[in-house]
């Protein structure tokens, strides 16, 4: 009997993390009383007194923020990560534990605190690039600074407790679980085929044209196959590159464009401020070469059905694996289909 991917339950193979995802697709007709989340009504000033963000204003370190004008990166006030930790490992019996270095920034995308990334223009977000590329230089640069990550959590729902404009870069002396399950699919794939693992993957994608929701010559974004978040995308140079440092202008300009492109379908769905985490996984820097590895966005988004119906991870996903309703093919050609002109311009 044949598999129907569209009607039938069945899992899926993540081949970057090597990790299953349950997909239920005829659960699709279930009928929703659950939580709904509350709509914010997103009217924000251009700027905020009361903002920590904001140009020329007091931090809680009492520092000052000078009157950037685009992008503007500090050290984070309230690190999870500090500098000075001794990397002592302990350990009694079955208790391990190691101590751990780390340097936290954030990053401002734009002085305007009404605006967000699909609101801004591309050489706005070509500008955030620019300042992810030097931090992560920089910070990878250092001697126990051996992962950079970048991300950005939007709305509150997300847990962000700012609706400034802004991200996170985190960077640490140990390479992170997700990055290295990563590392070594993309490892495995390289030994055997001296290939992108990605790279491969985009081109399939390509061929099949089912899941993709924007493309140029450079760069592509893409519902995952394996996707777990409703909406869940991942943004990828068709170049094997290891690094976000690794970019000409033209693709960087691509990268901005296709943040932008996503970024305004996913408000452009339910006409809302939408919710996400996203982050940047790409080679570590701790000096080797990391052949294996093509650097790629993935934009994690909570919501499901409307600006008030979130997808929880609880139950089944807690304790078995990851699990979704609507197909990556359908939740693509829904994005595939939505305008890539923001509904509030
Ligand atoms: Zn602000």
């Amino acid at each position: 009997m044949k598999l129907d991917l569209n009607e039938q339950p069945h899992r899926r193979y993540n081949i970057l993390t090597g990790e299953w995802v349950l997909v239920s697709p005829h659960r699709t007709k279930r009928p929703w009383q659950g939580k709904q989340e509350k709509t914010v009504t997103d009217d924000r000033p251009f700027y905020d007194k009361a903002c920590y963000l904001c140009p020329g204003n007091k931090r809680a370190s009492g520092d000052i923020n000078p009157n950037y004008t685009s992008v503007y990166s500090f050290k984070n006030d309230f690190s999870a990560l500090l500098e000075d930790t001794p990397s002592t490992t302990i350990e009694d019996g079955l208790l391990v534990a190691k101590g751990e270095k780390g340097i936290c920034k954030v990053v401002c995308f734009s002085p305007n605190h009404s605006l967000t990334l699909p609101l801004m223009p591309v050489p706005s977000i070509e500008d955030v690039i620019t300042i992810w590329q030097k931090e992560f230089d920089e910070l990878g640069a250092i001697r126990d600074i051996n992962y950079v990550q970048i991300f950005e959590n939007k709305g509150a729902v997300m847990g962000c407790s700012n609706p400034h404009p802004h991200g996170q870069i985190w960077s640490q002396n140990s390479i992170p679980q997700e990055v290295i399950k990563k590392g070594e699919q993309q490892l495995r794939y390289w030994q055997t085929n001296t290939k992108s693992l990605l790279g491969d993957y985009l081109n399939q994608e390509i061929k099949a044209n089912e899941r993709i929701i924007w493309q140029d010559k450079y760069f592509i974004a893409v519902v995952p196959y394996w996707a777990i978040w409703p909406y869940e995308v991942i943004i990828a140079p068709k170049r094997h590159l290891q690094r976000i440092t690794d970019l000409t202008d033209k693709e960087k300009a691509s990268f901005a464009k296709a943040i932008k492109v996503t970024t305004t379908k996913y408000d452009n769905l339910f006409e809302t401020s939408f919710p996400y985490s996203s982050g940047i996984h790409q080679a570590p820097t701790n000096g080797l070469a990391y052949d294996e590895w093509h650097f790629h966005m993935s934009f994690y988004p909570p919501l499901l059905r409307s600006a008030t119906v979130k997808k929880f991870m609880v139950g089944y996903e807690m304790f078995a694996n990851p699990q979704r309703d609507i197909t990556a093919e359908q939740a693509a050609q829904t994005l595939r289909s939505l305008s890539e002109t923001h509904y509030l311009t």
